[in-house]
């Protein structure tokens, strides 16, 4: 349930309001709109009833959520949520582009890909460092020394950095050196995972799984956001379906709904949705089309040599190319880049 203030209703009728959410055993938590103030009631809430709220003064509207996600619906936060990653604004009218290999393999591989994004104007560098492989026999990542690699080319380039972390006890690790947390598809449900991330003060870039309804994706984000950590952008990034000619099938759908049913920034990752780079640039073009915020895109110079996801990686002279393209596609959606 959501309670609408009137948008002329004083700092004071807000904080009744908020006492009586608390004094029926709920949470509060406020959406200050530039329009009016919105006053979530958090918790199983069936019992509470509109005039508990509708009789206090200041109050216009009090509204249930049908949807089963709160905090991330619209409903709740009507203007877009902007995000500020160490000065790149995600979520707002500008385009964000993050970029870089899939893995984090060595010093020059990560250093190289990261110079050459930074040229081509990625706003923010990614690499794995601890890798969910399918495979327990294949490539796990560097851990904590491909860390401190991503710092340094933070370091070097001035790009923010974002990489996977995969379980709760590495939270703290992690987020020592990263900028964004990114939770990937298989972790998408991990809800221990999505607590610890949501008691951190550092944004959540989150992964719809493989087999995630977009619903089940936004209860994820539900879990962080609920958790306290406001700061979450939401990312499609291929389903399974019956089609194998591709490695996932990206759902744009997903991208155009989300826009319509959260604040949350939302992102397409092409390289994993269609896992062939001949595909990655049309359908990042598809992607911002439809509305999204931004892109995750996998570039590496030497794809045949890819410790990971080569095949779905972009030469760094194709991921220029693609942002060039994007820029001039940018203005004609209303956006910048
Ligand atoms: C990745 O970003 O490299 C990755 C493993 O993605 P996903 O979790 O979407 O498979
Ligand atoms: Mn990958």
């Amino acid at each position: 349930m959501i309670v609408v203030m009137k948008r002329s209703a004083t700092a004071a009728e807000v904080d009744t309001v908020v006492k009586q959410v608390e004094v029926m055993g709920y949470h509060a938590h406020l959406s200050q709109g530039t329009e009016r103030t919105i006053i979530g009631v958090v918790g199983d809430n069936r019992p509470v009833q509109p005039h508990n709220f509708e009789m206090l003064s200041g109050v216009e509207q009090v509204v249930r959520i049908l949807q089963p996600f709160k905090l991330a619906s619209r409903d709740f936060h009507p203007d877009n949520t902007v995000i500020n990653v160490r000065g790149v604004e995600v979520g707002g009218p500008r385009i964000t582009v993050i970029a870089g290999p899939c893995s984090v393999e060595g010093r020059s591989q990560l250093l190289e890909t990261a110079h050459a994004v930074a040229e081509a104007g990625a706003d923010i560098l990614r690499g794995g460092a601890f890798k969910p492989r399918t495979s327990p026999y294949a490539f796990q990542g560097m851990g904590e020394d491909g860390l401190e690699l991503l710092a340094e080319a933070r370091e070097e380039t001035g790009l923010p950095v974002i990489t996977e972390v995969m379980s709760p006890e590495t939270v703290a690790l992690v987020g020592k050196y990263t900028d964004v947390f990114q939770i990937g598809a298989r972790n998408s449900q991990n809800f221990p995972l999505l607590t610890a991330v949501g008691k951190t003060h550092l944004p959540v870039f989150l992964k719809r799984s493989m087999m995630g309804t977009i619903q089940e994706t936004l209860m994820s984000a539900e879990y962080v956001l609920s958790g306290g950590n406001r700061q979450v952008m939401i990312c499609e990034r291929g389903i399974r379906t019956f089609e194998t000619a591709t490695r996932n099938t990206l759902d744009i759908n997903a991208i155009a709904l989300m826009k319509l049913w959260t604040h949350l920034p939302v992102f397409g990752d092409t390289s994993h949705g269609t896992g062939k780079w001949e595909l990655v640039s049309p359908t990042a073009r598809a992607c911002i089309a439809a509305g999204a915020d931004g892109l995750m895109i996998e570039v590496h110079p030497h794809p045949e040599l890819a410790m990971s996801d080569g095949a779905q990686s972009l030469k760094p002279e194709k991921f220029a190319a693609l942002v060039h393209e994007l820029k001039q596609l940018a203005p004609v959606l209303g956006r910048t880049m």
